[in-house]
């Protein structure tokens, strides 16, 4: 397929490097990333969507995405596919999503969960809002960059499985922490404390596959001196569109609301930026109750 690709850091730069890998002709535009190998670089964004079958957008913000949107679609092909894998606010999806569709276009919101990692690696996971004609011609691609592609429904459900998904994520990471800071008072072995929580009714991913404890459980950040991993910016980043959404659609939220003030807290106040999100243990076991 013929394929532009806007936005090519962390995440995007790996994303269309594996596109490029399984055989297809990519064409991206960033404002400062290098191109992988075999991306031709265009001199605009809407220079790299011209002729394209599929636009893939991998951006900071929903800000961003709607500026990008505005330059990218006059310049594709009718019937073309509009897919945007940032991370963004519901609204904004929706509203790209509907200037799309009015330029006779389709798109998708198609956020992904798996980090730099699972980027490199083709193994995200994608959660995709959008019609299902579109799904069905983005899903051999898909399948390339990522292990899972669940189709979640309309415009805008893909954003929204994110934000939840990640809601639980920050909740359930501050809860695990806060355990092991506990048990550190009690006197409680965090070795004995993973063991028991790990195979008892408070296991999580964030205990069993991302343990915060150095040294306890499988390897993760913690054990390289919480260098992410998945930043607690990002974290923090994830929980304000939650608590966006949640405000918008008149959802009562407070556990989400509280993990969005601790982690804002972290990072902007404290020492957390560039921090992996579970270096919330180091911080809470420093911590005195009053
Ligand atoms: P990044 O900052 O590394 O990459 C974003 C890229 O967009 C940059 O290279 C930047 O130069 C480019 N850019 C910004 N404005 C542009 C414009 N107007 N035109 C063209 N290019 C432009 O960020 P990332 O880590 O790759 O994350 C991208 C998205 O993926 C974010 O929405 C993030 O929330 C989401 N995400 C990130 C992770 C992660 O672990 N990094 C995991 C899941 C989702």
């Amino acid at each position: 397929m013929k394929i532009g690709f806007i936005g090519l850091g962390n995440m995007g730069g790996p994303m269309a490097a594996n596109l490029v890998k399984a055989g297809h002709e990519v064409t991206g535009f960033d404002l400062s990333a290098p191109m992988p190998e075999g991306v031709a670089k265009a001199a605009s964004a809407a220079a790299a969507a011209q002729g394209a079958e599929v636009v893939f957008t991998m951006l900071p913000n929903g800000a961003i995405l709607r500026a990008v949107a505005v330059e990218v679609i006059p310049a594709m092909p009718k019937g073309a596919v509009l897919c945007d894998c940032s991370t963004v606010d519901v609204e904004s999806a929706r509203a790209v999503a509907e200037q799309a569709v009015a330029a006779g276009l389709a798109a998708l919101d198609a956020p992904v969960s798996g980090g730099v990692g699972g980027a490199t690696a083709g193994t995200l996971t994608f959660m995709v809002g959008g019609p299902d004609a579109a799904f069905a011609t983005v899903q051999p691609l898909f399948d390339i960059m990522g292990q899972k592609a669940v189709h979640c429904g309309a415009s805008g459900a893909g954003q929204a499985a994110k934000i939840c998904n990640n809601m639980i994520l920050g909740v359930t990471m501050i809860a695990t922490c806060e355990a092991f800071a506990l048990a550190d008072k009690l006197g409680l072995d965090r070795s004995r404390m993973f063991d028991v929580v790990s195979t008892s009714s408070g296991y999580s991913w964030t205990m069993n596959a991302y343990c915060p404890a150095p040294g306890v459980g499988p390897t993760s950040p913690a054990d390289n001196d919480y260098k992410p991993g998945f930043a607690a910016e990002l974290m923090l980043k994830d929980l304000r569109l939650s608590q966006q959404a949640a405000e918008a659609a008149d959802a009562d939220t407070p556990m989400g609301q509280l993990a969005a003030a601790l982690y804002a807290t972290f990072v902007e106040a404290e020492d957390g930026r560039g921090k992996d999100f579970s270096a919330m243990l180091p911080r809470l076991a420093a911590r005195h109750r009053g």
